[in-house]
């Protein structure tokens, strides 16, 4: 089936309009081609004016209105005491509605959210967000990663985020509770454009090895959480976080934006 597909969707792809429009000003992105499509170490601070315009494979959402799943706040070697690799995680429940993506007429299963305090990727010219939200998906045939990186403001305000619900009160280290009616698609930015490029997950597996590749999708603007529920997670960690440090490659990633 997915080598009937490829020339249906190559179809619908040609059939758009040809008519030339408007570009808007935030895709007048100069592009400098100078890096590397190969894959480099995550996570990278994302400079937009160096971004090139994307052309890569479509992705589709597939996000049921409401999923149920385990919140686990994962502990990582050394076992019993905070370290940089554990998080506070939502993992999919399997019993309901599959949350998915397609990725170039690929489907990729959403495994779980979890967040870096502060966050992994920066933009350049603004502060690093306090948080980031990684969406995991992974190949549901054969192995591979999608992941979606949103950054996540502290702010004030009254009720609470779907971000929100997943940090106010999370499990003690190693312990896991169950979570419902979490509404995924309210968790990203209502405007979807994003960043891309090919670079590695940000915790490593056993042996150290950071894997890759990962096709990263870095949302371009902000979600929100409660400034009292991002600091309770950050005071989780201390001053050095459950982060990746920002990684320098030779040569650096191409990224490709697409708005
Ligand atoms: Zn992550």
């Amino acid at each position: 089936m997915r080598f009937r597909l490829a020339p249906i969707a190559a179809a619908a792809l040609l059939s758009l309009p040809l008519v030339a429009q408007a570009v808007p000003a935030q895709a007048q992105v100069k592009c400098h081609g100078t890096g590397t499509d190969a894959a480099v170490q995550s996570p990278i601070q994302i400079d937009r004016s160096k971004a090139c315009p994307g052309s890569g494979p479509a992705i589709a959402i597939h996000y049921p209105a409401s999923v149920s799943g385990t919140l686990l706040f994962q502990d990582k070697a050394p076992v019993g005491e905070i370290s940089e690799h554990d998080d506070v995680r939502f993992v999919i429940g399997t019993g309901g509605t599959q949350p998915y993506i397609t990725y170039g007429g690929e489907r990729y299963n959403l495994n779980n959210v979890h967040f870096h305090g502060h966050a992994e990727h920066k933009f350049a010219g603004q502060a690093t967000a306090p948080l980031e939200a990684h969406f995991v998906h992974t190949k549901a045939t054969g192995t591979g990663y999608v992941v979606f990186g949103v950054m996540i403001d502290a702010k004030t305000f009254l009720g609470q985020t779907e971000h929100d619900k997943l940090l106010v009160s999370p499990p003690a280290l190693g312990a896991s509770k169950a979570i419902t009616g979490i509404h995924l698609n309210d968790m990203l930015p209502a405007n979807h454009a994003t960043f891309r490029y090919t670079g590695s997950l940000t915790t490593p597996d056993e042996v150290g090895t950071y894997f890759q590749p990962v096709n990263w999708v870095v949302f371009d603007h902000h979600a929100k959480a409660h400034a009292l529920n991002v600091f309770h997670y950050r005071s989780l960690w201390g001053a050095e976080g459950n982060f990746r440090e920002l990684q320098e490659n030779h040569p650096a990633a191409n990224i490709y934006s697409y708005h």
